[in-house]
């Protein structure tokens, strides 16, 4: 008996009623960057099902050169295998959602992170560059990051969303923009 049995049992009542799909895009075409926080469930949040969206989680959902580079190889593998699938235009949209009460917000206090730094050994930039104290402006820099990346498919928009932890409403900061439309917005 471990943490995990619980768990297992409850795959057991999925399995048994499982159907296997077609490999295929994601049905709503979007790919989800957000925070790991277990409160922050993009299934639920946003009423996923399964093979409905890519998500990507890490802590605080910044957008990193790992995420950078996970979304570089989507969007090669979309126009790979899905290119007679998805619209000309785009293969997909992604959408970044940052949200309150973000754990990684005491990251901005210096004192806080110091000890963080000492107990983990992690770089204090590391450290700052998580931290979303306000999602509103963190949301806003990681779209534009994304949008200035190289790496970044002309075929891909991205949008920015914060969700609300105290109503549970997720609200559109920057729509739809795409890479060569950086910095018009
Ligand atoms: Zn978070």
């Amino acid at each position: 008996m471990t943490k995990m049995t619980p768990l297992l049992k409850r795959n057991e009542q999925f399995a048994a009623s499982y159907t296997p799909g077609p490999l295929g895009p994601p049905a709503t075409q979007v790919v989800i960057v957000t925070c790991l926080d277990h409160r922050v469930d993009p299934a639920i949040v946003l009423g996923l099902q399964l093979a409905d969206a890519v998500v990507i989680r890490n802590t605080g959902g910044r957008v990193t050169p790992a995420v950078i580079n996970d979304i570089a190889y989507l969007a090669f593998l979309a126009g790979q295998l899905f290119s007679a699938q998805v619209a000309a235009e785009g293969l997909f949209e992604v959408a970044v959602v940052h949200h309150t009460q973000c754990g990684t917000g005491f990251l901005a206090d210096a004192g806080f992170r110091d000890r963080a730094a000492e107990a983990t050994g992690l770089p204090d930039a590391a450290l700052e560059a998580w931290a979303v104290a306000d999602p509103h402006a963190t949301v806003r820099a990681d779209v534009e990051r994304l949008l200035a990346s190289p790496l970044l498919s002309p075929k891909v928009s991205v949008s920015g969303h914060v969700y609300d932890m105290a109503t549970g409403r997720v609200t559109t900061v920057l729509h739809d923009r795409h890479p060569q439309l950086a910095g018009n917005n």
